[in-house]
């Protein structure tokens, strides 16, 4: 089956598009399923839209609900979760946590111990075009406490903009079993990423690492020196990562 994962709807205050653009979306790329996660601060009714989530799906195309949250600074999705309130302690084995664009490995222990999954790829906060070396050193280090972690790549849609074929292929039917076995892969136009997170690190991917943190350092110098960047070019830069 064909999904994606890490989606917001317009049930999350910085996202934009309904369920039904979302589903109009997805069929129109052939998806199978999505993986909501709508902030847990946003969502008013829960029981709701999970009510909302389960009529717009049918045997070609299932939405299946779930929140984002935060621990101190770390973000976490939770797949298919129950309620909004307390993710932690109603993980069971239809439900799927997994640790959001990390920005460290320091998460403590027993939160890591918990964790199905880390992002190793977030095609809207890393780079669209190829998997970030940081995320998979840091999803490496997470590895070597939680050995059963599997390497998801989510793309973190809040509006058509955040877009990007980079599905997750499960390889049978039961979606939320083979999320939670690994029983899946990443397909993406340049590589294939297996859930145990070996990837082939290309040195054209070496190449745009380089070149994508050079952009973000020329940002971080911008925000200092706040410099007037016309949009135009601005715009073009963006085109590149
Ligand atoms: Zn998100």
């Amino acid at each position: 089956m064909k999904g994606l994962i890490h989606f917001h709807s317009n049930c999350s205050n910085d996202a934009v598009l309904t369920l039904e653009k979302i589903k109009k979306l997805a069929l129109k790329h052939n998806i199978d399923f999505i993986c909501m996660t709508e902030h847990d601060s946003d969502i008013k009714n829960y029981e709701k839209y999970k009510t909302h989530c389960k009529k717009l799906s049918d045997k070609n195309f299932k939405f299946i609900p779930g929140i984002e949250f935060c621990i101190n600074k770390d973000h976490f999705i939770l797949i298919n979760a129950e309620k909004k309130n307390t993710p932690l302690k109603q993980i069971t084995k239809n439900k799927i946590l997994i640790l959001a664009h990390p920005k460290t490995p320091k998460i403590p222990e027993q939160i890591i111990k918990k964790l199905d999954g880390a992002e190793i790829w977030n095609t809207h906060v890393d780079s669209r075009f190829v998997p970030n070396k940081k995320k998979i050193k840091i999803f490496k280090k997470l590895k070597k406490n939680n050995p059963k972690l599997k390497a998801f790549t989510a793309i973190d849609f809040h509006n058509n903009n955040h877009f990007k074929p980079t599905y997750i292929i499960t390889k049978s039917n039961n979606i939320i079993k083979d999320l939670k076995s690994g029983n899946f892969y990443t397909l993406d136009k340049r590589v294939i990423i297996p859930s145990n997170g070996n990837i082939n690190f290309k040195l054209s991917f070496y190449l745009f690492n380089i070149f994508y943190s050079l952009m973000k350092g020329i940002g971080k110098i911008n925000q200092v020196l706040k410099l007037r960047i016309p949009y135009k070019i601005k715009k073009s830069f963006y085109r590149f990562y």
